[in-house]
């Protein structure tokens, strides 16, 4: 699992088009100012993410938020919320399931239920999507892809979920170099992203959602591209079709 995890990032990202798999944005900056964006994964959780929200509001900077299925059940008007404050919305599956033990026909059924949900709650698609621990296989990667989503990691991981303290993160956040691009893996379950926030604000940096990155660079359709540019991935796709069929 960790070997494909390597592949994918370190060979697909640099042949693939980002329509089909992010692990950082485009490194051409557009103006002075340093582009990153920050993604928020576990959430919605009741406190801490309004308090999230009120920080990046006071910041003036967007978010993209991967949200567990379950918990968008519990706070459907936190999802709201964050969609009407121009955050975007991603799909973290339905029970943030461990990946070894879940299947690739169970894990794409709760990728479907969720982006239901983001699509009921909002009333828009979602096409990002972030696997439980960034852990995919094969069948879950193609099965992604024939459903349109943008497999979306990350570059930047201050491993925040282990901390014990604000300190802890406030030193990663003081040695990080912010660099036109990266994405940055915070979580909004724990009570400290409010607080990276804030202190990225010291930086002259702009928020950036995932998806403002691909619309800039890479519009098209996964699926299709993946038909055209690719016939033998395209194979793949249709015979992994098959199979959760
Ligand atoms: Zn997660």
């Amino acid at each position: 699992m960790s070997a494909l995890r390597q592949l994918l990032k370190s060979v697909f990202a640099a042949a693939l088009p980002q329509s089909w798999l992010m692990t950082h944005g485009p490194r051409a900056a557009v103006s002075q100012q340093q582009e990153i964006a920050l993604t928020f994964d576990d959430g919605p959780h009741p406190e801490h993410t309004p308090r999230l929200l009120d920080a990046l509001a006071a910041a003036g900077a967007k978010g993209t938020f991967f949200v567990i299925g379950e918990q968008t059940l519990r706070h459907p008007n936190l999802v709201r919320r964050i969609a009407d404050e121009g955050h975007e919305i991603g799909n973290h599956t339905w029970t943030h399931s461990e990946p070894a033990q879940t299947s690739a026909v169970r894990f794409l059924e709760e990728v479907t239920q969720t982006r239901q949900m983001i699509q009921n709650l909002t009333g828009r698609d979602c096409r990002m999507m972030r696997p439980p621990k960034g852990a995919l296989t094969v069948g879950k990667t193609l099965g992604l892809w024939r459903r349109q989503q943008t497999i979306a990691l990350w570059n930047s991981d201050p491993k925040d979920y282990a901390m014990t303290d604000e300190i802890e993160l406030l030193r990663w956040l003081d040695g990080y170099r912010p660099r036109t691009g990266d994405i940055v893996l915070l979580h909004d379950n724990p009570p400290r992203a409010a607080v990276a926030v804030e202190r990225l604000t010291r930086h002259d940096l702009r928020f950036v959602t995932l998806s403002e990155w691909l619309d800039r660079s890479c519009p098209v359709n996964v699926a299709e591209s993946l038909r055209d540019s690719n016939p033998v991935l395209g194979q793949l796709c249709s015979e992994e079709a098959a199979n959760v069929r």
